[in-house]
């Protein structure tokens, strides 16, 4: 059993069961998310009988480490990690707002991200290997689904991190659900991950700093706005007609680009929450001014603020990244039209640290 797929109840239970003391689920509970202990002879202060039983029945590395890049920057790490049952998963580390994170980029595309003197530690996570959403574009999609990651197996990715930063006396300040995985799609496991790292006994990760981008499954959007939580959301769009749509993304078949808006304003109306979608812009085919002019028509009336990316291109995809230039005029076109908008450069480009690319490149050895 792994020990982060535990919650505090469950493990509560468990050591009842162990006929441990009562106060022992919090000692272990707090040396797992307060010290990141990640093995039981960290755990000093509890009895040895303890900690050899732990190692026994609990396993407390899910994955190991398949391998990993830095970008030539430095400011992004990528690690592929590798379950038990030989499937990958990804999760990025990006670092913004360091003394040297001077990207040429805000000079032509203010970047708020970059801008800021604030430091910031932003974690990219996976909650499936794989995706069953078969988005074109991305390199998870073109793999296909292996199987849903468990709450824990979330969980150990932020640990995995955690630890990482705290040895350079840093920690994680974001976390986003935009590494390989539909996040809506392993809804119960991802929400059980957000609950884990948000105890205020535990790793105490703020609601307001995790982000949940989906391709936009509208009943778990609807789901997610009656939960009230504090957790951004983010939907990929990418395109603003519905045939265009379903050429690149299959789920519009599901839910069409009306059924998403209709449920992001159900969203926003339940949590008074601004929503982002997110725009791949790929050259040629979503980029111009027409489609932002198209686009803004569509938010109108909606709180709301457009995330463009020029595309990472893909293996699987003969489409191209649109140019700095392209992508600004599309920008301001959006917000002359009175949606705001931010053009951001995909950080680790060079260590194709966009969706699955690495555990694409792996896998096709
Ligand atoms: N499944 C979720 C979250 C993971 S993907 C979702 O689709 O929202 C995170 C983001 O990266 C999504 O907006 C996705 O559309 C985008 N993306 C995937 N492949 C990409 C690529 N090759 N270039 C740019 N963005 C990409
Ligand atoms: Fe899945 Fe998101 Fe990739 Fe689409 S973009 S295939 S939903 S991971």
């Amino acid at each position: 059993m792994l020990i982060y797929d535990l919650d505090l109840p469950s493990l509560t239970k468990l050591l009842k069961e162990w006929k441990e003391p009562n106060f022992r689920a919090k000692q272990v509970w707090q040396g797992l998310y307060q010290h990141l202990y990640n093995s039981p002879d960290q755990f000093s202060n509890i009895p040895k009988s303890l900690r050899e039983k732990m190692e026994e029945q609990l396993t407390f590395a899910p994955f190991k480490v398949a391998t990993y890049q830095d970008s030539s920057d430095g400011f992004t790490r990528k690690t592929l990690f590798e379950l038990p049952d030989k499937n990958l998963l990804e999760a990025v580390l990006m670092r913004y707002g360091d003394p040297a994170d001077n990207p040429q980029i805000t000079a032509s595309a203010p970047n708020s991200e970059s801008r800021g003197a604030k430091k910031r530690r932003t974690l990219c996570i996976s909650t499936q290997a794989g995706c069953a959403m078969g988005c074109v574009f991305c390199a998870t999609g073109q793999m296909g689904f292996k199987r849903h990651l468990s709450s824990g197996e979330i969980v150990a990715q932020v640990m995995y991190y955690a630890r990482m930063l705290k040895d350079e006396n840093e920690s994680v300040t974001n976390i986003v659900f935009m590494g390989m995985g539909e996040p809506f799609h392993n809804y119960d496991n991802t929400m059980a991950a957000i609950d884990r790292l948000n105890d205020k006994d535990g790793y105490n990760f703020g609601a307001r700093r995790f982000t949940i981008s989906t391709v936009g499954l509208a009943p778990q959007i609807r789901r997610f706005a009656d939960e009230k939580r504090q957790v951004n959301l983010a939907i990929s769009l990418h395109e603003v007609d519905d045939a265009k749509r379903l050429e690149i993304m299959p789920v519009n078949k599901r839910y069409n680009i009306d059924e998403v808006i209709e449920a992001c304003r159900y969203y926003v109306d339940q949590t008074s929450r601004r929503v982002t979608f997110e725009w791949a812009l790929i050259n040629g085919v979503n980029d111009s001014p027409e489609v932002a002019v198209k686009l803004a028509k569509r938010l109108k009336g909606l709180m709301c603020h457009v995330n463009a990316i020029p595309l990472n291109p893909t293996a699987g995809y003969s489409g191209q990244a649109t140019d700095r230039q392209r992508a600004h005029i599309f920008k301001e076109t959006l917000e002359q039209a009175g949606v705001p908008c931010t053009i951001r450069m995909r950080r680790g480009i060079d260590i194709a640290a966009g969706c699955g690319q690495l555990a694409g490149s792996i896998s096709s050895l």
